[in-house]
């Protein structure tokens, strides 16, 4: 069967704001003078003067900071694995150590740490870079480290049409460091595989290999 490459999604919200200028470009679908009530808010109710010299700006700076953290919720990350090359290649694929910042749904605190994603293509095969923007924009929404797993393998999966995807995610979580149990130093890892590296047990060890190559 013959695929279909063309883009017809648009890149809407990308943010080419300077997320602490007061007087940058407001992004798309924010609405930034609620988030800065809400901020107020929040300081009152801890005890603190929202008026004082030091806490002035505070409310229009976590505004503009939520803009950018959440800016995921407004980009389609399917437009970077649109734009496919047909190649005969049936290995693996694998890009290792994507960094990346996210945030926890349940604390609202940033969790950070590294992607693998590895494919065995079927004839689609995308830009190296490309994997690395759909790991940014799905990190930046509220979410949990598993279902951001299952995100990128599912769009891998769906979009390039691969015989196998393989991602593992690892991170630390700041509401385990910083609060609550307070464990610094602990790692959050999860994994999400398809096609054969579901299915195959050999295909599966193959590519867990390249992820953690000499690591382990
Ligand atoms: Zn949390």
């Amino acid at each position: 069967m013959a695929h279909i490459i063309e883009s017809n999604l648009t890149d809407v919200g990308s943010l080419a704001f300077e997320a602490d200028d007061p007087d940058g470009p407001v992004p798309a679908g924010v609405d930034l003078p609620r988030i800065e009530r809400a901020v107020r808010e929040i300081l009152t109710a801890v005890g603190e003067d929202p008026d004082r010299e030091g806490l002035l700006q505070t409310p229009a700076r976590v505004a503009r900071m939520y803009a950018e953290l959440f800016s995921g919720l407004r980009q389609d990350p399917r437009i970077h694995l649109q734009r496919c090359f047909m190649e005969k290649y049936d290995e693996v694929v694998l890009v290792r150590d994507i960094s990346f910042e996210s945030m926890c749904e349940h604390h609202l605190l940033p969790f950070m740490g590294r992607a693998h994603i590895g494919y065995l293509p079927d004839g689609r095969v995308v830009g190296l870079s490309k994997l690395a923007r759909v790991v940014e924009i799905v990190a930046r929404r509220p979410q949990v480290q598993e279902r951001m797993t299952e995100t990128i393998a599912n769009l891998l999966e769906v979009e390039l049409d691969a015989k196998g995807v393989a991602v593992v995610v690892e991170a630390t979580h700041t509401c385990m460091t910083v609060r609550g149990v307070r464990k610094p130093g602990s790692m959050c890892v999860t994994s999400a595989m398809k096609g054969v590296f579901r299915s195959n047990l050999s295909s599966r060890a193959e590519v867990m290999s390249l992820i953690y190559g000499d690591r382990r």
